[in-house]
């Protein structure tokens, strides 16, 4: 096996684990491969190995790479800033967009998609659960009007959640955060709205992200090694 294969079958393996330990089926768990930084030929191998789902943060170097790889069946998950000017790329291009976090970028993503005979746009809210001035997500509190909002808009279908949170050793820290995105999302089905996803772990913490209640993993490293500067 290439190292492609090789990393791919070690997150498997540590999604068996860590869903096993917390009592729960690998099957809940959806492994998103995150390509940004990877050639399309890695993108390629990891799909001839069984991966159908990938994640890109920038609009551009994912068409990119959706041209060359147009053959495959995959389903692309947009998981970087949304910027304005890159929202129709985005809406025409992608099957997942996880990280709206404010409601103009929702509308011009919805307005973009919701021409006839489109699927809608699986979406999830992206809530910045540390805080940090630097990272993107909308601010805890506004997480109940934000998915309020845009669950009501044509062409997208609210999922759930993603977040990340600060880069730490700290476990008990990490918990804590994974455990707060959880509540909102139980908050936000108390409330009436059809959420499922809460996408959460990367690389280094997908174990206690799975332990914590994550239906959704976001794996770059750990599956094609280090990246290029995308
Ligand atoms: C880059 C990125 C990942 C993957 O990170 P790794 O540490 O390489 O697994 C996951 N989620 C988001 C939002 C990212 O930007």
């Amino acid at each position: 096996m290439g190292t492609i294969e090789n990393g791919l079958q070690a997150v498997k393996s540590r999604v068996a684990r860590a869903a096993a330990s917390a009592g729960r089926s690998d099957r809940e768990i959806v492994l998103v491969a995150v390509s940004k930084g990877q050639s399309a030929r890695a993108v390629r191998t990891a799909y001839m190995a069984g991966q159908r789902d990938f994640g890109e943060n920038y609009a551009q170097e994912a068409a990119s790479k959706m041209a060359e790889l147009a053959d495959l069946a995959i389903t692309w998950h947009f998981i970087g800033p949304i910027q304005s000017n890159k929202t129709r790329t985005i809406a025409e291009r992608f099957q997942w967009v996880q990280s709206i976090d404010r409601l103009k970028a929702a509308e011009r993503l919805a307005s973009h998609r919701s021409g006839a005979g489109r699927a809608p746009l699986q979406v999830c809210v992206q809530v910045n659960v540390s805080g940090e001035q630097s990272k993107s997500g909308c601010r805890a509190e506004e997480v109940p009007g934000l998915a309020r909002a845009v669950a009501q808009l044509p062409g997208l279908r609210l999922r759930g959640l993603m977040a990340v949170p600060e880069a730490t050793s700290d476990e008990a820290l990490l918990r804590a955060r994974f455990g707060a995105v959880r509540a909102q999302l139980e908050a936000l089905r108390r409330d009436g709205l059809d959420v499922d996803t809460l996408s959460l772990g990367m690389s280094a913490d997908l174990d206690l992200a799975i332990e914590s209640g994550s239906t959704m993993i976001r794996v770059g490293t750990a599956i094609f090694g280090e990246r290029s500067k995308a």
